[in-house]
């Protein structure tokens, strides 16, 4: 694999109560198309249930992929979750699944959890609230990650809630993650300031899409330790 990868690492589909119903595997794959990215990752809240449909719909575009979840730690800090493999991935998700606390959705209030197949066909709907925090701390991702196939970085640590920096109020030094997302560059400085250990972890600037417009459009570049991380992971090479 050569030259540069232009890259959406956390994306929401039609599973993520949040995210919308016409956000099926096809539709991200081919808007990730249109605008000319060359690898995404789909990373619905606490559940990876889509993957099998989205690793399948990517190939067939010609797109690389990745399986993934976004994680609500039991600090409701987010973060991303991105597998070797699929059978990494939903090893995880049955993991996570029978942790999740056992809420069921009420689609009404929150919006549907949506399950499709590789042609965007509803297959069923999951029965319990994807939102709700994980029995999983923050501080487990590290060897959960090890044992599962996966890396794992907070996500949007910029945001104002549910982030690292909001909810545990300091970047771990002693916590070995791959990455952290940033949802705007330039917040960096201010962070790295009172944050010292943040220098040197490698930082990814993701969507976060929960509509079909917010996918990212072909400005950042996977680039030094965590394109060497993901390099070999990435599912399909375009042809
Ligand atoms: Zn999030
Ligand atoms: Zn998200």
């Amino acid at each position: 694999m050569s030259g540069r990868i232009y890259y959406d690492f956390h994306i929401h589909s039609c599973l993520s109560p949040c995210g919308a119903a016409d956000m099926t595997v096809n539709n991200i794959v081919n808007m990730a198309v249109v605008k000319g990215l060359d690898a995404i990752a789909l990373t619905d809240h606490n559940s990876s249930k889509n993957c099998p449909a989205f690793l399948a719909a990517a190939k067939e575009a010609g797109i690389k992929a990745l399986s993934g979840m976004e994680i609500t730690t039991m600090e409701e800090v987010h973060a991303v979750c991105l597998f070797k493999s699929l059978d990494n991935t939903m090893a995880f998700d049955s993991y996570v699944y029978d942790l999740l606390p056992d809420i069921k959705n009420r689609p009404e209030i929150f919006g549907d959890q949506i399950l499709v197949d590789e042609k965007d066909q509803e297959i069923g709907r999951v029965d319990k609230l994807l939102l709700n925090a994980v029995p999983i701390s923050f501080y487990d991702l590290s060897d959960l990650m090890e044992q599962f196939g996966g890396i794992y970085f907070p996500a949007h640590i910029d945001r104002p809630s549910f982030s690292l920096l909001s909810n545990l109020g300091f970047f771990p030094s002693d916590c070995p993650m791959s990455a952290f997302e940033i949802k705007d560059i330039s917040n960096y400085e201010s962070i790295l300031s009172k944050n010292p250990d943040i220098l040197g972890v490698p930082s990814l600037i993701n969507s976060d899409a929960h509509y079909l417009w917010d996918i990212s459009e072909p400005v950042n570049v996977l680039h030094g330790k965590i394109y060497d991380l993901l390099k070999d992971w990435l599912q399909y090479t375009q042809s």
